[in-house]
């Protein structure tokens, strides 16, 4: 499943948003795995499609599509030489699929921080240095490593050479990160085998005072951190991590009542798997039946038999087409008889693209 690791320095709120996250997860945690590790969270993804599918379907139950949510503490100045715990937390951030970087951006006297005051885009600057740093390390050797093949007049090597220096020389010796050079969909390709951290898509979590929420503009930290990240093509979730812990321990009505009171349309945390969602390119199709409603997470560009995949590695084996609606149009019709009837339901091959809101029946062998 799809992952986003949550770093950023000391004191910044990490924990106390992660602690949001897992008890937010274990709220729905109807979901079919045993055993999570204790860093890692896994949160549903709120869906109204969801809701009004099993209002038409009435199944037996509901199940969302899930997400999850790595908790990569203590990566500090240093970590790219390997200082302290440095290089064990900069390979867990190359597991994941996205970085979520917590920046403080509350004032609290009371609460210290690392660097002496609170600087977002300086704490910024300090951890995405650290990623560039690793990855300068690592392309340097890979291109000591394809130095001696390039003499045998290699053109895979040449090309992977140069694709190398052109990323040192755009990006990282200028203490940019990889992202910020547009590849071809030919160089991408070559650039997904570096698997370089500042490749990885990258959102800022403001965490700003539970006041500040209503008004962001008065908040300016949040103001610099917004004007970087439109700079970097980066996303930016204010939160208030205090105020999502005593969220996290609402449910349903109460919550959405509590949210109201503070004149808030959803929670931060909402906010922020939303965001992730996007920022991953993510789509959900929906399996719909009187057992069960599900919804299912695919990245973009997925076919229709790896989407069956997700359910089962059987059902990608043994496709042989699939009965699609889209949501829109099963809602129109009212249910899934009327949709038929109306034309709506199509039957698609191996070939077929899943659309977001695709309802998708996968006929198989077995
Ligand atoms: P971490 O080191 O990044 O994991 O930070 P923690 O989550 O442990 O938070 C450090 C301290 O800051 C704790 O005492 C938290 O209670 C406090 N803290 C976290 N978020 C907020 C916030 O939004 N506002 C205020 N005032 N304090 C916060």
């Amino acid at each position: 499943s799809l992952k986003c690791g949550i770093v950023g320095l000391p004191n910044v709120g990490k924990s106390t948003l992660f602690n949001a996250i897992t008890q937010a997860g274990a709220e729905s945690a109807n979901y079919p795995f045993c055993t999570i590790e204790p860093n890692v969270g896994v949160v549903t993804v709120p869906d109204n499609r969801l809701d009004k599918l099993t209002e038409l379907v009435v199944p037996k139950k509901t199940v969302p599509t899930t997400f999850e949510f790595v908790d990569i503490a203590g990566l500090v100045k240093g970590a790219s030489r390997g200082e302290g715990l440095g290089n064990k937390f900069l390979s867990h951030i190359r597991e994941v699929d996205a970085i979520a970087q917590v920046v403080r951006c509350f004032i609290d006297d009371d609460i210290t921080h690392v660097a002496g005051k609170v600087d977002p885009l300086n704490d910024i600057e300090v951890i995405n240095l650290e990623l560039v740093l690793a990855d300068l390390e690592s392309l340097e050797r890979r291109q000591e490593r394809l130095s001696s093949k390039l003499k045998s007049q290699d053109k895979q090597a040449k090309m992977e050479y140069q694709l190398i220096q052109r990323i040192l020389d755009e990006a990282l010796t200028q203490g940019k990160p990889a992202r910020s050079i547009s590849f071809t969909d030919e160089e991408m390709k070559l650039v997904r085998f570096f698997h370089l951290l500042t490749i990885k898509p990258i959102i800022y979590i403001t965490n700003v005072g539970e006041n500040d929420l209503i008004d962001l503009e008065e908040n300016v930290f949040f103001q610099q951190v917004k004007s970087l990240a439109a700079l970097e093509n980066a996303t930016v979730v204010p939160v208030s991590a205090k105020l999502e812990s005593e969220i996290a321990e609402l449910q349903g009505d109460e919550k959405q009542l509590f949210l109201e009171e503070l004149g808030l349309e959803e929670s931060g945390l909402d906010k922020l798997i939303r965001a992730s969602y996007e920022l991953l390119g993510l789509r959900t199709y929906f399996t719909a039946g009187v057992q069960e409603v599900r919804a299912w997470t695919v990245t973009a560009d997925t076919k229709a038999p790896q989407a069956a995949g997700v359910i089962h590695t059987d059902f990608e084996r043994g496709f042989i087409r699939a009965e699609v609606v889209s949501y829109q149009d099963l809602v129109t019709s009212g249910s899934m008889v009327q949709a038929k009837e109306r034309g709506k339901v199509r039957l698609e091959g191996k070939e077929y693209v899943v659309q977001d809101g695709d309802i998708m029946h996968f006929r198989f062998n077995v």
